[in-house]
């Protein structure tokens, strides 16, 4: 796969180059040259993370990770269409993936999760989630990468440096994220804790919309990168 991607676009590139300058989302990327196989090959996995009866972390304002997540997926989604990268979500509603709400249904929504991912032959998965912690003065988004995974600590190291250098509060490193979205198919993965909801500026900033749409494109620009910005 990698030797395909790193044969230049320039079609590819000139894509890009109009994606940004039309966008209106003028963050600047660190490099400057693309490479890639055409872009309709490329797929990636959205997993807004929760969803339904399970709504994941919750701000002092009262939202939901579950509702951040998925505005979030959203934006990235359009990015990446942008750049004719196909997208495939687990989730496009509020609803989480269980079915019925009954026991075991936090299982069974993952299981779904994992169904998708397989049946959906992407490149790799991206999944968004906002963290909490009982110290409210944490704070700073952070990439967690499948265990033992190369490519994805490649992905996620670049990502990270990107937040660090373009987010508020960005965590300076990456880890190693043992968790089952990442773990249970063969496709490489990164885990995104955003921010934390437990912490009120942070949450101020992650229900913002200027600040998920200037989350979304870094993590359009990692993307990006891991199919070939050198
Ligand atoms: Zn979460």
């Amino acid at each position: 796969m990698f030797i395909i991607l790193k044969r230049k676009s320039i079609a590819l590139f000139f894509l890009f180059c109009a994606t940004i300058l039309f966008s209106g989302l003028l963050y600047p990327l660190s490099q400057s040259t693309i490479t890639s196989s055409p872009a309709s090959a490329l797929c990636v996995v959205l997993d807004a993370g929760h969803g339904g009866i399970d709504g994941g972390s919750q701000g002092s304002t009262g939202v939901y990770e579950r509702d951040i997540n998925l505005a979030i997926t959203n934006k990235i989604e359009t990015l990446l269409n942008n750049m004719g990268i196909s997208v495939v979500q687990t989730r496009r509603t509020q609803d989480g993936l269980y079915g019925v709400f009954a026991s075991g249904f936090k299982m069974r929504d993952m299981k779904e999760r994992k169904r998708i991912i397989e049946e959906s032959g992407a490149d790799l998965v991206v999944s968004i989630h906002m963290n909490y912690f009982s110290d409210s003065s944490a704070k700073g988004a952070q990439i967690f990468y499948k265990p033992n995974d190369e490519v994805s600590e490649t992905l996620a190291t670049n990502m990270q440096n990107f937040f660090t250098k373009n987010l508020e509060n960005a965590r300076k490193e990456c880890k190693e994220g043992d968790f089952y979205i990442l773990t249970c198919t063969q496709t490489p993965g990164i885990l995104i804790e955003c921010g934390y909801l437990s912490n009120p500026e942070e949450e101020k900033l992650l229900i913002s919309d200027e600040y998920q749409d200037k989350l979304a494109y870094q993590i359009f620009c990692g993307i990006v990168a891991y199919y070939g910005l050198e």
